[in-house]
């Protein structure tokens, strides 16, 4: 059976990173659940070790789970590109090196297109971004959630909205950019998006 989680419940959020737990603030700030990071309760955090993003949301989650003893909350996300067989994938941070450049990351994107023939023909190489939510839960289960978003790549980048790979990413059925569109659209029909609406309907109440 499904874990579900109620109204005054807490839950860690596995992140050290203060900007995605201010986004998982706003995504489930109408929950009622009581929100905690994996920061603030000193958890040490893993290394991602994982080959997928539903195996490091995991690892990030049970982690967290294991050393606080509640249910921990996870994401994983990045983008995958079909002609580049599927990279930078969970790699998509690590593209942009420390301190992250992603102006850098996004121009090695279009060199290793160029390189491959995949400008050749005229087409828009296709690309998606993928968020996958994984909850640990202290009898040991965990339930993953994946969500997708499809579209297709432009250079060179446009727009100053977003972050990361957004300014080269134009979703299928719009023609801006995700840094170009405006971020209420964009929170609409990103993967994201999709990813916390599978776990909203499963695990909340
Ligand atoms: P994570 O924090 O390890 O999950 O890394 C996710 C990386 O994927 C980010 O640093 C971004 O480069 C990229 N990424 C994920 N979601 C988005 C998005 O919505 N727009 C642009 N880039 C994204």
């Amino acid at each position: 059976m499904t874990l579900k989680l109620n109204r005054g419940d807490r839950l860690v959020i596995a992140t050290h990173n203060p900007g995605k737990l201010k986004e998982f603030d706003v995504l489930l700030g109408s929950t009622g659940l009581d929100l905690v990071s994996a920061g603030q309760m000193g958890v040490p955090e893993p290394e991602e070790t994982g080959d997928s993003f539903v195996a490091n949301a995991r690892l990030k989650a049970s982690a967290s789970m294991t050393a606080t003893g509640l249910p921990a909350l996870a994401d994983d996300s990045g983008i995958e590109i079909d002609a580049l067989d599927g990279a930078p994938g969970i790699y998509s941070a690590r593209w942009a090196g420390e301190p992250r450049d992603f102006s850098a990351a996004m121009a090695r994107v279009q060199r290793e297109l160029a390189e491959k023939g995949a400008f050749d023909d005229g087409t828009a190489p296709r690309a998606n971004f993928n968020c996958t939510l994984c909850i640990a839960t202290p009898d040991g289960r965990t339930e993953c959630f994946e969500g997708k978003v499809f579209g297709h790549l432009e250079f060179p980048p446009r727009g100053d909205r977003g972050f990361g790979y957004d300014p080269i990413f134009v979703p299928d059925g719009h023609d801006v950019t995700f840094a170009e569109m405006k971020p209420e659209l964009k929170d609409t029909i990103s993967h994201r998006a999709v990813a916390f609406s599978l776990f909203s309907k499963t695990v909340l109440g």
